[in-house]
């Protein structure tokens, strides 16, 4: 009875697939960087969110921290 409980997705993380291409936003720092569809997610180049390195709340590959800001 209850079978349509999915949301749009709009946060993406280190290694995942890039379901459209455009601009995403680190939310961690802000930093912005241009993703191509099919390209994977990488860590972020300026406070290595996706990482162990990454900011409080952002040092771990699970956390999804590009957010799409801009699709071409
Ligand atoms: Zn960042």
């Amino acid at each position: 009875m209850n079978e349509s409980s999915q949301s749009p997705k709009s946060l993406y993380k280190n290694g995942e697939q890039v379901p459209t291409s455009g601009t995403y936003q680190c939310i961690a720092c802000g930093n912005r960087a241009y993703f191509i569809k099919g390209d994977i997610f990488r860590d972020c180049e300026v406070c290595f969110a996706g990482t162990d390195d990454g900011p409080s709340g952002f040092d771990n590959t699970d956390k999804e921290f590009w957010k799409l800001i801009d699709a071409q």
